[in-house]
């Protein structure tokens, strides 16, 4: 017989004479209710086990995180919570679990535990919830863009450019770490190596994704980035997934307005496909805010912050009034941040990008027009700019609880401009000779982003520390499983 998921049960439009259920158990209580689940909803179906008539063996070995399988009747249930409940008739234990020590039990478990147990805590409400989350929500990333019809590219994940800029790598190599080869200079001879060069993990595909918006037209990537930067925060991971759409004959405003299209459209979607999910974890946030003081509780309950962003557009200011709001605030007068604004051109921490959206704005911000030396070398000159006060076409999104969740630009699309650049900064036009290819062939205008989906799940989740919002996250110092 074919089992059906527990989530086509629970909405069953009638009453089944006979329906087998299979998941696991997660709880037993008196010695007759199983709770079942089988991931395909948040939703246990109660199963009512008929103990006179079931062997004391078994109803022993229905323990927390037995996998069982239940035939019966699917029938109106006469407990509180559920439409419908399966009587059972037949159990069968699949997979035993010894409840002395499953470590899941049914109780209230910190985070820090479940992430030592991350191959078990999706087995909890909260994680199963937020990993069917994540998973819409990335098939919603893919059907914005597809509908667009902007093509889907996979660019390397070993990459052999040095220089991409956006963060420390990771090395990639073959060679024997205890007998490295050398040149006749006493350096490791990288010609030797597997791909006879030095490669690294990627930190970004921007830079390959741009020679192909300049074919294509409108390209995304989405996939996984690296970066070894030793940054042990709440907002990092070592691997996370990016998002990078690039699109030719876009400026910063368009670009602004598919960053903004695209984050509401991907919100909107959880809202519409997760429903219970985002209910449980919106009950979730509640209590785990209630053990903190008044002030550092959220001012909006978690589906009314998501439907917020839906509603209000986001906010547009310049770096250069940002800087001005910054140093005339409040906690910048008190010397109450860590890095005081005290002049234009300063880089901006998190402290104060979250001042700018949870105290002073209180909505979505777009930063744009940063000074030209805190960003990359790729960025679009702004013309007209005061020699000194250069400043470049740059974005960052910034979201209440979260900080920078898109970082972005229009493209230097001058060969000159850019190559001139690159000198001052060094970097090698040798080793980027493809890249400086879409400048000398063909040049055009064209703007992409990058947008972090941990910081995205983040935001939708309500969770707040990135590790929890991938399934095997990789920090500084750790990569278990
Ligand atoms: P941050 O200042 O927060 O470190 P960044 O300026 O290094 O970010 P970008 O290089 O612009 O970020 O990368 C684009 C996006 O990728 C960021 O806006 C963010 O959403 C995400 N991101 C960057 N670094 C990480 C990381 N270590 N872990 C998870 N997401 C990240
Ligand atoms: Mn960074």
């Amino acid at each position: 017989m074919k089992h059906t998921k527990v989530k086509d049960l629970l909405n069953s439009t009638t009453t089944l004479q006979e329906v087998n259920a299979k998941g696991w158990v997660r709880t037993f209580r008196n010695n007759q209710f199983i709770a079942l689940n089988d991931g395909s909803t948040i939703n246990n179906i109660q199963c009512v086990v008929d103990f006179e008539n079931t062997p004391e063996e078994t109803l022993k070995r229905i323990t927390t995180g037995a996998a069982v399988s239940v035939i019966g009747t699917l029938v109106e249930s006469k407990g509180a919570g559920q439409k419908y409940e399966i009587q059972v008739n037949k159990l069968e234990i699949l997979g035993d679990s010894d409840a002395e020590k499953f470590p899941m039990q049914p109780k209230k478990h910190s985070l820090e535990f479940l992430r030592e147990n991350a191959h078990l805590r999706v087995r909890t409400n909260a994680f199963g919830a937020i990993m069917r989350v994540r998973s819409v929500l990335s098939f919603a990333v893919h059907k914005y863009f597809q509908e667009k019809g902007f093509v889907y590219v996979n660019t390397p994940i070993i990459t052999g450019a040095d220089a991409e800029g956006a963060g420390e790598m990771f090395q990639v190599t073959s060679l024997p770490l205890d007998n490295l080869p050398k040149t006749e200079e006493g350096e490791i001879d990288f010609k030797k190596d597997f791909f006879g060069k030095h490669t690294n993990l990627t930190v970004s595909g921007q830079l390959e994704g741009e020679t192909f918006a300049m074919a294509l037209g409108q390209i995304y990537t989405f996939g996984p980035t690296f970066r070894a930067e030793n940054s042990n925060t709440s907002r990092h991971l070592a691997e996370f997934w990016m998002i990078e759409p690039e699109v030719a004959f876009n400026d910063l405003d368009d670009n602004m307005d598919l960053a903004e299209d695209f984050i509401q459209y991907v919100i909107k979607y959880a809202l519409d496909n997760c429903k219970d999910d985002l209910a449980f974890l919106e009950g979730r946030l509640l209590e785990e805010e209630k053990s903190k003081p008044q002030a550092d509780r959220s001012e909006m309950a978690l589906l009314e912050k998501l439907n917020f962003v839906l509603e209000n557009n986001f906010k547009r200011v310049s770096y250069t009034e940002a800087i001005d709001i910054l140093r005339d605030s409040t906690p910048n007068k008190k010397k109450k941040f860590s890095y005081l604004i005290n002049e234009w051109g300063a880089d901006l921490q998190s402290e104060h990008e979250r001042y700018l959206v949870e105290k002073h704005f209180k909505c979505p911000v777009i930063l744009y027009d940063y000074p030209a030396n805190i960003k990359a070398f790729y960025m679009r000159l702004n013309d007209n700019t005061e020699p000194g006060k250069e400043t470049v076409r740059a974005m960052d999104i910034l979201f209440p609880g979260i900080g920078e969740i898109v970082g972005g630009s229009e493209r230097e699309e001058r060969y000159d401009v850019l190559i001139e650049k690159m000198k001052a900064l060094e970097i090698d036009e040798e080793e980027l000779s493809w890249y400086l290819d879409t400048r000398r062939f063909g040049s055009a205008t064209h703007a992409g982003f990058g947008l972090g989906f941990e910081r995205l799940v983040l935001f939708v989740t309500g969770m707040t520390n990135i590790r929890d919002v991938i399934p095997f996250p990789r920090t500084p110092g750790s990569a278990e499983f």
